[in-house]
């Protein structure tokens, strides 16, 4: 079976495993996925949801959380971990968003990137989720199932991607990228992938071999 015979297989396999598969960050505007995306680097989409609850509702725009400033952002995002870094960040982004870009978030890959805190994934997320446009972001779910699935065997997040944008059309990337995921936390887990209760295990590189 070719690379892209499998990977057609799995991607029918994984849709219909995770058919309303989509973000589980909490969000009403593309700042807010922004703002939200920043916080998850190393902390769980459901914290992100309980610490965004409470920043929010006051502050949903560029311009609003950047008057809030680093010093007071910082123990409202205190749970998410490398808050510090996070808030600087934060802050800086509001700001470059209040001033540069009329209180928007721009949808170029260029623009986003120099925003900072949003480096390749988050820049990824933000321009599927906000924008629609394809993009693949590879975090640590992807990468594992990607792995297993023998869809990747590269050892960054961006070769990773890379291959997996060579094996499927841009229209899939979205919903595949967040089907990946979900299987990553319910079934494909870290420690103990639940590989006897996996459609997919019959196509699995991971579950033949081990
Ligand atoms: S068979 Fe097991 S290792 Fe393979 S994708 Fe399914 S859960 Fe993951």
């Amino acid at each position: 079976m070719t690379a892209e015979t499998r990977a057609k297989k799995i991607e029918k396999i994984i849709g219909e495993m995770y058919p309303d598969a989509s973000i589980q960050l909490d969000h009403s505007n593309a700042f807010e996925l922004l703002v939200a995306t920043i916080l998850s680097a190393q902390c769980t989409d459901k914290r992100v949801n309980e610490v965004t609850k409470r920043i929010f509702p006051k502050y949903n725009t560029p311009d609003k959380l950047a008057s809030l400033g680093e010093a007071n952002l910082i123990p409202l995002i205190k749970d998410c971990g490398l808050y510090k870094t996070k808030s600087r960040n934060i802050i800086k982004t509001s700001e470059i968003l209040a001033t540069k870009y009329n209180n928007e978030v721009p949808s170029t890959r260029e623009d986003l990137e120099s925003l900072p805190g949003v480096g390749r994934k988050t820049c990824n997320v933000v321009l599927a989720n906000a924008f629609g446009i394809p993009a693949f972001p590879v975090d640590t779910h992807v990468f594992r199932v990607a792995h297993r699935l023998g869809l990747s065997d590269s050892k960054t997040p961006e070769k990773v991607e890379e291959d997996l944008c060579n094996l499927f059309e841009p229209e899939n990337w979205i919903k595949l990228h967040h089907q990946m995921i979900i299987h990553g936390r319910t079934l494909c887990k870290v420690q103990k992938p639940l590989c006897d209760k996996c459609d997919l295990k019959d196509l699995c590189l991971y579950k033949q071999t081990d």
